[in-house]
């Protein structure tokens, strides 16, 4: 289904069937990119953790399959990438068979070097591999998410800074910050291609808590911020009040210069919305109030744990202890930035709830 020219959304998808689509994915991909021999294709996946690709956190392998295939029909470079703690992600997400059949390699960030970029005064430290490839695609998970609503294609581009400034970013408790931090991080490569893995979503305690939610979207875009427009506002969110979409619109990365006009095309197909369960978009007392209950179940899986330190090594506020080789979570000192739950090599730290 074509929203306009800058936007395809295939439905009634299911991982199984999605090879069936592989004409029209590759149409919108060859009409949009130029894309010839040797060309050096950066592929941005969201790869969370060592999470299994059921728990819905993660880039589905049989996406990445298809495109890294049509890629491959065009003869490109194609770089599998994204910033990852341990290889173990790799093995866990099911990307693995997929590296494997294409003879690819995976490129983890961290190991192709920085460059400093300003942005509006702020100099980050962004990936040299992102920067400089000739094409980059994006293929993010469409979550929720319990402090910033959602996540999608600004938010992914957060893992292309490095290690140590993602946890200086994560000090930025003010949201209008945070958000602001993300956006300015997403104009810096601004990608040509957004495919948005929402076949099987996330919804409620994400990004990696929260529950599959079967939506049955591929949704392809040439405009980022588009693309998340369309699948927040296709899932019941209060746009609105999104602050990293909102902050988005306004600084002008996307080609819609103003909001009015992205509604236009989502109302085309109010029919199809189908509503993610997800938290309410918390201001002020309330955020605070909401906040400190979920510090309370915030927890670490100590079966989990392999007794790394990386948790302690990444809290930017110095709430994390080893005490004999077992980190131990002060909850009065917590912000609860999630930094340690993004940076645990084994996903050993989790919130204590069920979704639903
Ligand atoms: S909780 Fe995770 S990051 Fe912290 S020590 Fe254990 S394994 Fe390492
Ligand atoms: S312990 Fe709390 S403040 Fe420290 S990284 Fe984890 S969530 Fe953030």
């Amino acid at each position: 289904m074509t929203i306009n020219s800058k936007l395809f959304v295939i439905n009634k998808l299911d991982y199984g069937t999605l090879y069936a689509h592989y004409d029209q994915v590759y149409s919108f991909i060859k009409n949009h990119l130029m894309l010839e021999k040797r060309k050096r294709v950066a592929v941005k996946l969201n790869l969370l953790g060592p999470l299994r690709p059921e728990q819905a956190a993660t880039t589905h392998p049989a996406v990445v399959g298809l495109i890294v295939e049509i890629l491959c029909s065009f003869n490109c470079e194609v770089m599998l990438c994204e910033d990852i703690n341990s290889i173990d992600v790799i093995r866990e997400t099911g990307l693995l068979p997929v590296l494997e059949r294409f003879g690819l390699q995976f490129y983890n960030l961290r190991d192709y070097g920085y460059k400093d970029i300003e942005v509006n005064g702020v100099t980050y430290q962004y990936s040299e591999l992102i920067y400089t490839c000739d094409v980059l695609i994006q293929i993010p998970k469409f979550k929720t998410h319990m402090l910033t609503n959602y996540t999608g294609a600004i938010k992914n581009m957060f893992g292309c800074i490095k290690k140590q400034q993602r946890k200086e970013t994560h000090r930025l408790l003010d949201e209008n910050d945070f958000a602001n931090a993300l956006c300015s991080i997403y104009s810096i490569r601004i990608p040509d291609m957004v495919i948005m893995d929402s076949i099987v979503a996330m919804e409620g305690m994400g990004p990696s808590n929260g529950s599959p939610k079967h939506l049955g979207n591929l949704v392809l875009g040439a405009d980022g911020v588009f693309v998340d427009y369309y699948c927040t506002k296709m899932t019941g969110f209060e746009v609105p009040k999104l602050k990293t979409l909102q902050y988005a619109i306004k600084r002008g990365f996307s080609s819609f210069k103003s909001e009015a006009e992205l509604i236009s095309y989502c109302n085309q197909n109010a029919d199809n919305v189908v509503e993610l369960y997800r938290i309410p978009v918390y201001e002020g007392r309330e955020r605070d109030i909401y906040l400190s209950v979920l510090r309370r179940l915030y927890r670490i899986d100590y079966e989990r744990c392999i007794q790394c330190g990386t948790c302690k090594e990444v809290c930017p506020f110095s709430a994390i202890e080893m005490e004999d080789g077992t980190p131990k979570i002060n909850i009065n000192i917590c912000k609860l930035c999630i930094c340690c739950m993004e940076f645990c090599p084994v996903g050993a730290i989790r919130m204590d709830v069920k979704s639903k």
